[in-house]
Formats: C-alpha cells, sequence, structure tokens
C-alpha cells in the first residue's frame, strides 16, 4: 500500500513567474521519479569565486599527481612498499595516528566553517560539485542553453541529436577516464601506471579501479548529480546540527521580498503592494537542487550562491538594491544583531587549534628513525669460552629518511656490556627495515638479577641526530 501526503509541488523547470502560492496542496504518492533539472547557467560574483575554487582544486587533483621532490613522488600512497610520501615527507604505517590526526583536524575544520558559513564546502570545494560544475560546463557548451538542452531531450532522435548527445557522453567520459586514471596514479606511479595501462602490463586491480572511478565519476557528475547530494552524502543530514542563528547561510530576506509578484520595472512596488520578489523564478532556475530558496532553510541547499547572482542581476534590471537573497543569518533576518564568536566556534576552533598543534609538534618532532629489538626466544641466556654470559637479539632497523644511511647499533644499561656481534656498522636504504643480527656479551659478576634491563642505541654514522633507543631484557643465572 503506497502512502501518501499533501505536498507543495515545486517545479524547478517552469519558466517565468511560478504560481504555487495560487495551488491548493495536492496529494501525490511518497515515492516520486526523479525530475531532471535543467540548470540554467549565471554568470555573477559568487560564481565567480566558484570558478577560481573548482579551477583550483581541479588542477591541483590533475596536477599534483605528476610532481615529484627531489626524486620523490610529491604525493604517493605507495600500498605494496607501504610509505605514504606527502609533500616531501614520507610517512610509514607506525605513522597512521598521525593520518587519523589529519582526519579529525579535517572534520572539526569542517564543523568549524559549517558553523560560521554553512555549507560553503559542498558548495565551492566538494569533489561532487567541482566535476558536477565541469560535466554541467560541458553540457551547456555542446548542448547549449537550458531552454535549448529541454527542446532537445524532448525533440525525436535525428542525426544532429545523436551528435550533440554522443559528443556530450564521450566528453564526459574522457573527462572521468582522466578522473580515473588520475586517482590510481596517487596509489601506482602515474608514469608507470599510464605505460602498463596502455601496453596491457597493468596489473588487474589496477585496471579495476580506473574502470570503478570513471564509471562512478560518470554516473555520479553526469547523470546523479543532486541526488548525490540528497540521498548518498551524509553530511548533508547532519550539517544542520552545526546551524544555529548566527550561522551565515544563503537565505531569502522574506521581509523585504513579500509579498512576491510581477510587475513592470516601472511600477511602483508600493502601489501595487508587493515586495521586491518579482516572482521570476530565476532563482529556482539557477538551482542545480531544484529547490525554491525562498521557502527557507532547506537541507537540499549545497550553499552554491547560485541563486544570489541571479536574483542581484534581476535586481540589477529592476534598480532594486542587491541582497534580497544574500549570505545572512537568522538572526540578522528578524532584525537581531548576529555573533561571529560563540560557544560551539571556541569550542571546535579550541580543539582544532590544540589538535594542529600537536600534530604539528608531533611531525617537527619526529624522527625518521625506528628500531625495535627482539630478544631471541630461542635460548635463555648461554656462556662463552671466556665465562661471560651471551643473550641474542635481532634489531629491526627502519631508515624512514629519503636516503641510504650508514648506522651503528650499541649497548649500554649494564657497564661490561658489550656486542660480539651486530658491532659492524650496516647501511639500509631509504624506507628499507634491516634485520641485524646481535649478540651481547656481560660478566655474570655484575648481573644482580634473573633479569637485567639493557638499552640498544642505533646512530647514522655521518649524522648523529638521527638515533632511536630501546630497551629490551638481559636474562642470565641466577645470582649467588
Ligand atoms: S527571489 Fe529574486 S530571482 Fe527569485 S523569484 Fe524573486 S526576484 Fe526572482
Ligand atoms: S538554493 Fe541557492 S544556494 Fe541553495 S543549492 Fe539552490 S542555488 Fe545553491
Amino acid at each position: 500500500m503506497s502512502s501518501q501526503i499533501p505536498v507543495k509541488q515545486i517545479d524547478p523547470n517552469t519558466d517565468g513567474p511560478s504560481d504555487n502560492n495560487k495551488k491548493k496542496p495536492e496529494t501525490v504518492d511518497l515515492y516520486a521519479s526523479r525530475k531532471k533539472i535543467y540548470v540554467r547557467e549565471i554568470t555573477g560574483l559568487f560564481q565567480r569565486i566558484r570558478f577560481f575554487s573548482l579551477m583550483a582544486l581541479m588542477g591541483m587533483y590533475f596536477v599534483f599527481v605528476w610532481i615529484t621532490v627531489d626524486g620523490q613522488p610529491l604525493i604517493l600512497f605507495d600500498l605494496p612498499a607501504r610509505e605514504f610520501h606527502l609533500f616531501g615527507a614520507t610517512f610509514y604505517p607506525q605513522d597512521f595516528f598521525l593520518l587519523a590526526a589529519m582526519l579529525i583536524i579535517s572534520a572539526f575544520g569542517l564543523f568549524f566553517i559549517t558553523t560560521l558559513f554553512g555549507r560553503v564546502w559542498c558548495g565551492y570545494t566538494c569533489p561532487q560539485t567541482v566535476w558536477t560544475f565541469i560535466f554541467m560546463w560541458v553540457e551547456e557548451r555542446i548542448e547549449g542553453s537550458r531552454n535549448k538542452r529541454m527542446k532537445l531531450d524532448k525533440a525525436p532522435n535525428s542525426p544532429e541529436k545523436m551528435a550533440r548527445k554522443s559528443a556530450k557522453h564521450g566528453a564526459w567520459l574522457l573527462i572521468a577516464l582522466a578522473t580515473g586514471i588520475t586517482f590510481v596514479g596517487y596509489f601506482y606511479p602515474i608514469r608507470e601506471l599510464l605505460a602498463d595501462l596502455f601496453t596491457l602490463d597493468a596489473n588487474g586491480w589496477a585496471y579495476f579501479w580506473v574502470g570503478f572511478f570513471t564509471v562512478a565519476t560518470y554516473l555520479n557528475a553526469g547523470w546523479m548529480r543532486e541526488q548525490v547530494c540528497l540521498y548518498m552524502c551524509p553530511y548533508a543530514r547532519f550539517q544542520s546540527v552545526m546551524f544555529d542563528r548566527n550561522t551565515r547561510v544563503v537565505s531569502y530576506d522574506p521581509n523585504r521580498g513579500e509579498p512576491r509578484g510581477s510587475r513592470k520595472k516601472s511600477a511602483d512596488r508600493e502601489e501595487l503592494g508587493l515586495g521586491d520578489c518579482i516572482d521570476c523564478g530565476l532563482c529556482v532556475q539557477v538551482c542545480p537542487t531544484g529547490i525554491d530558496i525562498r521557502d527557507g532553510l532547506q537541507y537540499e541547499c549545497i550553499g552554491c550562491a547560485l541563486c544570489i547572482d541571479a536574483c542581484d542581476t534581476v535586481m540589477d534590471k529592476m534598480d532594486y538594491p542587491r541582497g534580497l537573497i544574500r549570505y545572512t543569518t537568522e538572526n540578522e533576518l528578524e532584525g537581531r544583531p548576529s555573533k561571529l564568536l560563540r560557544p560551539r566556534t571556541f569550542g571546535y576552533g579550541a580543539v582544532l587549534v590544540l589538535m594542529i598543534g600537536a600534530v604539528a609538534f608531533t611531525i617537527a618532532t619526529r624522527v625518521p628513525l625506528g628500531l625495535d629489538v627482539i630478544r631471541d626466544r630461542g635460548a635463555l641466556f648461554s656462556f662463552n669460552s671466556r665465562g661471560l654470559v651471551e643473550n641474542t637479539y635481532t634489531a629491526k632497523i627502519h631508515n624512514m629518511t629519503d636516503s641510504s644511511q650508514e648506522f651503528q647499533v650499541a649497548v649500554s644499561g649494564i657497564d661490561s656490556a658489550r656486542l660480539i656481534e651486530g658491532d659492524e656498522p650496516v647501511t639500509v636504504d631509504s624506507g628499507e627495515v634491516r634485520s641485524v643480527p646481535t649478540v651481547v656479551e656481560v660478566d655474570p659478576a655484575e648481573l644482580e638479577d634473573i633479569n637485567t634491563t639493557i638499552s640498544f642505541r642505533v646512530e647514522a654514522l655521518e649524522n648523529p641526530q638521527l638515533s632511536a633507543e630501546t630497551e629490551s631484557r638481559f636474562v642470565g643465572p641466577r645470582p649467588r
């Protein structure tokens, strides 16, 4: 049995004034099939800002994958080698907590910005927005303006229609393929990947992931568009809990706009008893999610500000002041002052500053050298020909610097402790973990217990600052 509720109908594809207010609520099925949204292209201040922001982000995405610094990739998540190259630094699985901390910083950064300015992330920087913007731009260049696209879709099949549709989908697929290859290039050196892909030498997983990201980009940005924001993105659902009466979001000013109604430019709106909204519907036609901002704050609004530019264009034509739709707060709309700094901005800001400080300190003081010493569990201890007690260990030296280094292992903690194996300098390549068999001898007269703590230290011969230390146990006979 299908549930039914009365709803107010909004048609983003209607030209000219809407008659929403005149319609009585009608009863429709709760399930509604998707209505294609034909977005009208608009220019304006916020679209210029969006254009530069989106182009910069897309440029970084396509360019960073090709950049190398001192022979190291700028960004590469080299999973087989278990190395992560990020802006000149190399991280290893043991640095995973740093990655987790960076993700937490990103999340708090997002919460902080959302509390202040609503969904600016969605409108200006989200990859779904970036790629949808590019796909729409291509669509407009190939199929024409909004009205032409609507006409083309309604028109019967013809060679021209087929040619335009094929060109559009071909261009979309090429962008999606470039996106997919680039994405995989962040995990598989891009130059090798390209060569391997085209000579059919790449590993099967490389083809799979390139195909997966190509199809995902094509479907998300070409076909699903606003559906991803409305139904798939979890952030759209919970971001409203970060909003309050002081959050600056894209809003329509009903005090100024209502009662809405069409009129001639020369008409006196006071005489007509109308507000500034001429009910042209342009703000709805440019909205990529197909909503009417005049209905108030809605979770579908991605904060792209297209409706601000559209309405400002109308206001300019009517010689009315701009800003009928603008970035504002609920308090300001009600004539109350807004506060920028408030408990939740302080809270998110404080966590953000603390986390950034902690991560910066950890990275600044991080020593790119790992030392792990494992005691041989096969033999507790043995006596050598000189009557000294011997313990066997394996020292694992992990060189996390970008160059090969020569290291020296040393022991301390017991005065007579001396390395009789593993005391030779050992060369460890960048990123390599080298196991060094090590034997330590100790005078038994010096042992006061069965177990004594012993320290191992490893130091780079050419750079003594590059050193690491760890403790282990030295096991001997029971003292008499
Ligand atoms: S808010 Fe502005 S763009 Fe929207 S219908 Fe009114 S006048 Fe037109
Ligand atoms: S209502 Fe305005 S800001 Fe919100 S998604 Fe639509 S066009 Fe963008």
